[in-house]
């Protein structure tokens, strides 16, 4: 197998049954192979949105309550700037619409009460009131924290029909959505912990 193989199966682990993922799980993937395997992806990242400088989000307290909606700039930089802004496997998640391997990251199995936000521009992105066990080994929500703070985007990589979800501020990937998730929504936001800092509630 070479280092194409082992990235392309990594990315379709994220969909397939966490049994399957397990079984597939084996394989060791260095940084420096996907960074390699990558550049060509470049396309998969999330488009920015073009014309408007500003977006509007929803913003909220450190406790989670609501303040509104309110417009903000936009973050744009070049990739060169991105990626030396950011930690090696965050860059290839968010920049390069990666996927980190299963049962890696730092938030998967963290139960704290918090705000998960998009690691590139802190924009919230998910409450950890709506985490719960997929079994996947990614951290799991079945629902954004506000429909204004996701972007989703059909992702027809890999050969599969995907929904991709990114921030609307800046534009990084942050994981897909599935609609094998539990109540009350049925969804299955599958995210990347990379792509995500988490700041207990105060
Ligand atoms: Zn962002």
């Amino acid at each position: 197998m070479n280092g194409l193989d082992e990235v392309d199966t990594g990315a379709r682990r994220e969909c397939e049954s966490p049994t399957r993922r397990r079984f597939l799980s084996g394989g060791a993937l260095s940084i420096g192979v996907v960074v390699a395997s990558l550049i060509h992806r470049r396309a998969l990242a999330a488009p920015m949105a073009a014309a408007s400088p500003d977006v509007s989000i929803e913003k909220f307290s450190d406790a989670g309550q609501s303040e509104g909606i309110i417009r903000v700039p936009r973050v744009v930089k070049t990739d060169e700037e991105w990626r030396k802004l950011l930690a090696a496997q965050t860059y290839i998640v968010t920049r390069q619409a990666g996927t980190e391997r299963a049962f890696t990251g730092s938030t998967w199995n963290l139960h704290a009460d918090g705000i998960y936000h998009c690691v590139c521009c802190e924009t919230p992105g998910f409450d950890s009131r709506t985490k719960f066990e997929s079994g996947t080994g990614w951290p799991s929500f079945w629902q954004p924290i506000s429909k204004h703070n996701v972007l989703e985007s059909t992702d027809n990589s890999y050969g599969m029909s995907r929904v991709a979800v990114s921030c609307p501020r800046c534009a990084a990937h942050l994981g897909h959505v599935f609609e094998d998730g539990p109540k009350p929504t049925g969804l299955r936001y599958c995210m990347n912990s990379a792509a995500l800092h988490f700041v207990a509630r105060r």
